[in-house]
């Protein structure tokens, strides 16, 4: 098992995997994967070509190397790109970091997540997919679960690598 600070992206695959044969009813193969310098700006030729974007606002934890220090995040940005196209599903996510308060190196330490969170940030995904690539009615809160708010601290945009990027602004789940 993966520990709870560290960016597995296994732990996304593999979840996605078991949860695409219920959470999406169709014969398309579907797959995940990873690009870390992913926006979310969508040009008119990329939607085209079938690209939509969706933004998830996740818990996770961080861990820093320097100081061993960890801390929980309330708002933890990951992004994905999705499409269909001739029968096949392509999912990209960038998962974006925050920086040590403490060290404030300059640079963002990737997020770890528990599978509770992988789950839920999946689950919206795929109701995306499900109304934006086959049409179904905005069966939104099909299968997911209220996630309880948990006490961090204030946010600090200047240490979290999505507002520096401007799109870590939005309060809920939005389509960018
Ligand atoms: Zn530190
Ligand atoms: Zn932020």
């Amino acid at each position: 098992m993966a520990r709870p600070t560290e960016w597995t992206p296994s732990l996304w695959q593999d979840t996605f995997n078991e949860l695409l044969d219920d959470e999406v009813d169709y014969d398309d193969d579907w797959n995940i994967n990873f690009n870390y310098t992913l926006n979310n700006k969508v040009s008119p030729e990329e939607r085209k070509r079938g690209w939509k974007v969706f933004c998830h606002c996740a818990r996770g934890k961080f861990y820093c190397r320097t100081c061993r220090r960890s801390w929980p995040s309330g708002r933890v940005t990951v992004l994905f790109r999705y499409r269909l196209r001739n029968g096949r599903g392509t999912v990209l996510m960038r998962p974006f970091g925050q920086d040590c308060r403490r060290c404030q190196e300059g640079f963002f330490d990737f997020p770890g997540f528990s599978e509770r969170a992988v789950e839920e940030a999946l689950l919206k995904l795929f109701s995306k997919i499900r109304k934006n690539c086959y049409g179904e009615d905005d069966g939104s809160d099909r299968g997911s679960t209220a996630s309880d708010k948990v006490w961090t601290k204030p946010h600090e945009k200047a240490l979290c690598e999505a507002c520096q990027q401007g799109i870590c602004d939005q309060d809920d789940d939005s389509e960018c």
